[in-house]
């Protein structure tokens, strides 16, 4: 399902390109210093887009200084005040999101997309269903409608530089909301489970139901909504599209859970590969194996592999079988083979 592109500042969304993964300031906008130095953080850990709260004039005006000091695109999120979105757009946000459900004004929503359009910067309708004053039958038709009305709203003044958000905290609505206006609309979709839980649950909720939207084609930017440090969204959400081919980079790690078969301390090894080469940026698949069950098989899988044996293991690059080394050496030796490999891909 392809999407019409939409460029946000210095990255384009949809059109067939690569799926940007988007994550939110948990910081007090107005505090430009802590705003800046969390968006930095988050930049240097691969986030591609960046949403700040904007609920108020002040936070609006912060949005320059802010702007001055990152890389990434900036965007604006605004609610009930339509003055609010107006000096947003006035301080140059990238990109402008607004809830149909809390500013309903049409008027309003047609100056804001005027103010919009003069400035060149998308919009993203970004429609919740906490939102709704009260919880409609049909949930996901209500959900679709609003958002096909507020795009019909823009489209009357011939703004079509629109981004379309459909979230809740259910799995199955968000997933049959997004599908069904996957099939009405082209504009690209911004997908997510909201307020999915802290970090074990939201891995879990947000996981299942963006990754079966992004397995079926739908959607173009991703986030991974977590009450955590916002960087546990942006690894989460990387690594998603890592392991669904989508997106490469970093160290895909395929390691067994382990059982009574297994000699070797292979929690120990996955732990020390996952610290010491989480500066790898291209795409490695590491096996990492118990023993001989599935090991020799998932070893000559990946670029490099183990496979533990009788207080030992064997070595594999590139499919084949290059090493047996004792259980105390294993780790060394696995770790100058992996380096060996990164160095000859880079
Ligand atoms: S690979 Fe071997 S040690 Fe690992 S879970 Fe399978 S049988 Fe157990």
């Amino acid at each position: 399902m392809r999407s019409i592109p939409v460029n946000i500042g210095n990255k384009t969304i949809g059109g067939g390109s690569p799926i940007l993964v988007q994550s939110m300031t948990k910081t007090d906008t107005r505090d430009i210093e802590s705003t800046v130095n969390q968006i930095l953080y988050l930049e240097e850990a691969g986030c591609d887009l960046i949403r700040v709260a904007v609920p108020d004039i002040e936070s609006a005006e912060a949005l320059p200084k802010i702007k001055s000091k990152i890389h990434i695109p900036l965007i604006a999120d605004v609610h009930f005040d339509p003055l609010i979105a107006m000096e947003s757009i006035k301080q140059g946000a990238d990109k402008l999101r607004l809830n149909p459900s809390n500013i309903q004004d049409e008027e309003w929503i047609k100056r804001i997309a005027l103010a919009a359009k003069e400035r060149d910067i998308p919009i993203r309708v970004g429609t919740n269903l906490g939102s709704f004053k009260e919880r409609p039958g049909n949930p996901v038709e209500a959900l679709v409608k609003s958002a096909l009305d507020e795009i019909n709203l823009l489209e009357s003044v011939n703004f079509g530089n629109i981004v379309v958000s459909i979230k809740t905290s259910d799995i199955t609505l968000t997933v049959r909301a997004n599908e069904k206006i996957a099939k009405l609309i082209q504009y690209p979709l911004h997908i997510g489970i909201t307020e999915a839980g802290p970090k074990e649950e939201s891995l879990v909720k947000s996981s299942a139901g963006i990754g079966h939207l992004l397995m079926e084609g739908i959607g173009d930017t991703i986030r991974y909504s977590i009450t955590a440090d916002p960087i546990e969204e942006v690894k989460a959400g990387l690594t998603l599209l890592r392991d669904l081919h989508l997106r490469g980079g970093g160290l895909e790690i395929v390691s067994c859970p382990t059982c009574g078969r297994c000699e070797i301390n292979l929690f120990e090894i996955v732990e020390r590969v996952k610290e010491d080469f989480k500066w790898v940026d291209i795409p490695v698949k590491v096996a990492i194996m118990g023993c001989v069950v599935n090991g020799p098989g998932e070893a000559a899988d990946a670029d490099i592999g183990l496979a533990g044996g009788r207080k030992s293991g064997v070595i594999f690059r590139n499919g084949k079988a290059v090493r047996i080394v004792k259980e105390e050496d294993l780790y060394s030796v696995f770790r100058d083979e992996l380096k060996r490999f990164i160095e000859s891909k880079e």
